[in-house]
């Protein structure tokens, strides 16, 4: 969280609790309708002041995570069959599915399964990218 929201929050919170402090203090007494008006109107631009900027903070917050796995993990982690999860990076050989660690327990059987990794680090001067975009069927075909 950001100071600024922290400040934000705290002092339009306090506002608000004031408000409300004020307008119960009011109940049950008559002639005293703009202190209540006033409390209303200071209670829900406090409660206001509270949700907005906690809602923006969260906003750019998800921003800046979706940017960082856009860039980082999406282009080595390919989704799990089992569960959807991004961390597939285990293929079952014998039944041709991409699974990640947590999924080994469900999926497991002991007699057949076989694993190996959906890439491996390359060697020194090669780039992942470029082991994982040449196209599979080069190998079968020529
Ligand atoms: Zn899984
Ligand atoms: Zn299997």
């Amino acid at each position: 969280m950001k100071r600024s929201t922290f400040w934000a929050v705290v002092i339009s919170g306090s506002l608000a609790i004031v408000a409300i402090l004020l307008l119960v203090s009011t109940l049950g007494r008559p002639g005293e309708e703009d202190i209540r008006l006033t409390s209303m109107l200071f209670v829900a631009f406090g409660t206001l002041g509270v949700a907005l900027p906690l809602y923006l903070d969260a906003r750019r917050i998800q921003s800046e995570h979706k940017r960082s796995t856009g860039k980082t993990r999406r282009s080595l982690v390919s989704p799990c069959s089992i569960c959807g999860a991004d961390t597939g990076n285990l293929w079952c050989i014998v039944h041709s599915i991409r699974i990640c660690p947590d999924c080994i327990p469900r999926h497991h059987d002991t007699a057949r399964c076989l694993y190996k990794p959906v890439f491996i680090l390359p060697p020194k001067g090669r780039t992942i990218s470029e082991r994982r975009s040449r196209p599979v069927s080069s190998y079968t075909t020529n």
